[in-house]
């Protein structure tokens, strides 16, 4: 498993080593930090997964419930099963984690991190439910967002989403 240093990982204190990496959700109401290197990764094609992320699949890196740090909002809950539980920021709806109710330890969604390239999953599970199009559909013809806007003649989307850092 890769765990980038740029812009994430920081060296706290003498001789001590903490890796943090800055986290939330697309419009800033929520923002989390990562206070030590996961202990996995994992890609999850299930059928609650795919319905919870609107989405193929969803990634995410599996922490000791104590590394993970809100630092602004709250997460809102969603019990998703009688066994798990899934959090989201209400005001935009970004999905942030997933919690065994009786675990010590909290997933969350790899591209929420600040850097989406700070870590790669290394596993995959649900995949009975993995989408048969996949595989065709990261093979079909690829274009950049600056040539879709150029193509469309949009000069700024006027973005609301919250910049890849702490404010
Ligand atoms: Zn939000
Ligand atoms: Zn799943």
């Amino acid at each position: 498993m890769r765990w980038r240093g740029r812009g994430g990982c920081e060296h706290v204190g003498a001789g001590e080593r903490t890796h943090r990496t800055h986290s939330g959700c697309q419009c800033g109401a929520v923002r989390y930090r990562v206070a030590s290197k996961p202990t996995g990764t994992s890609l999850c094609h299930c059928r609650m997964c795919q319905k919870a992320g609107g989405a193929p699949f969803m990634t995410f890196a599996d922490l000791p419930t104590e590394a993970f740090v809100v630092t602004r909002g709250a997460l809102a809950i969603f019990k998703s099963s009688e066994i798990a539980e899934r959090g989201f920021c209400a005001a935009c709806g970004t999905p942030l984690t997933y919690r065994l109710l009786d675990g010590g330890h909290t997933e969350v969604t790899l591209c929420s991190f600040d850097d989406p390239n700070a870590v790669a999953p290394i596993l995959q599970y649900g995949v009975e439910s993995r989408v048969r199009w996949l595989a065709e559909a990261l093979a079909a013809p690829a274009t950049r967002i600056d040539e879709w806007l150029a193509g469309k003649k949009i000069a700024s989307v006027g973005g609301r989403q919250h910049p890849d850092h702490d404010t």
